[in-house]
């Protein structure tokens, strides 16, 4: 990685640096340790500070894993994890101890998946919202968490008034804008969000990503955006991660990911992209198979079982992440090779 899209630049706000999370395969009554999952296998990108990284891939894939690790909500295996704190000093979250990482907790949140799921059904918007103030900023009196959770629900499109109703009296939407508010309580400049609208209706998807656009622009905040819908992440993201089977395939701004994939298993997730006009056929067969076990992956490129290109090499050696034009990351053996220019464009028959 160059010198720009490290730490040392200023303008980089998170770092992370051959990040591994391997969970143990245990058998037998003693419990005995007998294989690892790879769930995240030498993991390396940045993020500058008011972008959105998107962090794409199958079900499986590893992204998942990634995002609860660089919050810390679960422990790495090795790696760093280099943030960039709001008075400019830089830390490695990875091995910091609990207790130093609490303080930092304000400044990362996290959006979850399932606005059904996340919210407690028992507890009003305001003592929803209002909980981190409570617990992590020890904001006690409740006449200043009255304000502020109003002041939040307006800014993610909620009225006011709503504030000591119960989740189930909200929709799919409504609800995940409840989590947005809850999240942005504590004036974080990170925000991880995690599938944030892939338990939603299409027809308010739209709805839900402007709302993230438009907060993004008036907080400067900065996203991780874990998705495995590509559509959805063309329409948020300013520059695209792409993983497989714990490791990055490749990386670059999204306009130039799309416009000219450089990794055949990017090619085949937007082959796979449906198009809705009967018509229209993609230039990619869309993959076949499953993705193999991180805890037994292929020799070689672990995409190589499923590759219409693969070669000799490529069941022999794995394939490292190069940059092959300025910001644009690829982990192929035959990246200089291939021309996959276009794949993801529909054509008519
Ligand atoms: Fe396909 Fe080989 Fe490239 Fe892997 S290294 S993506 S198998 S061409």
């Amino acid at each position: 990685m160059t010198d720009n899209n490290s730490i040392a630049n200023e303008k980089v706000l998170l770092e992370i640096k051959n990040l591994k999370k391997y969970f143990p395969i245990r058998k037998g009554f003693f419990k005995k340790v007998v294989g690892q999952v790879r769930a995240v296998d030498d993991v390396s990108f940045f993020i500058n500070e008011g972008e959105t990284l998107g962090l794409v891939g199958e079900s499986g894939c590893g992204k998942t894993t990634v995002s609860r690790s660089l919050l810390r909500a679960i422990d790495p295996t090795s790696g760093e994890i280099l943030f960039r704190t709001a008075n400019n000093g830089v830390v490695d979250l990875a091995s910091m101890p609990e207790s130093d990482i609490r303080p930092l907790r304000r400044e990362m949140q996290m959006i979850f998946q399932d606005p059904f799921a996340s919210l407690n059904p028992r507890m009003n918007l305001l003592d929803l919202v209002g909980e981190p103030l409570l617990v992590i900023d020890g904001m006690k009196s409740r006449s200043q968490r009255t304000e502020r959770v109003a002041e939040l629900l307006q800014l993610v499109g909620l009225r006011p008034e709503y504030m000591q109703r119960f989740p189930h009296a909200f929709s799919g939407g409504q609800r995940q804008r409840i989590v947005i508010a809850r999240a942005l309580a504590l004036n974080p400049r990170f925000v991880v969000a995690d599938e944030p609208v892939s338990a939603l209706d299409v027809s308010v998807q739209a709805q839900v990503l402007n709302l993230m656009l438009e907060l993004q622009q008036k907080l400067g905040l900065t996203y991780l955006f874990v998705a495995h819908d590509l559509s959805v992440v063309k329409h948020i993201c300013d520059r695209v991660a792409v993983m497989y089977v714990g490791k990055i395939a490749e990386t670059a701004p999204t306009d130039e990911l799309y416009y000219q994939p450089r990794h055949p298993y990017t090619a085949a997730l937007m082959a796979a992209v449906p198009v809705a006009d009967p018509r229209v056929r993609s230039a990619m067969v869309p993959l076949e198979g499953d993705v193999p076990s991180p805890a037994n992956p292929p020799s070689g490129c672990y995409f190589h079982p499923r590759c219409p290109f693969a070669t000799e090499i490529c069941t022999q050696e794995l394939p490292v992440l190069e940059e092959v034009t300025p910001n644009h990351f690829v982990a192929c053996h035959r990246v200089n090779e291939l021309d996959l220019a276009g794949v993801g464009e529909p054509r008519k028959e």
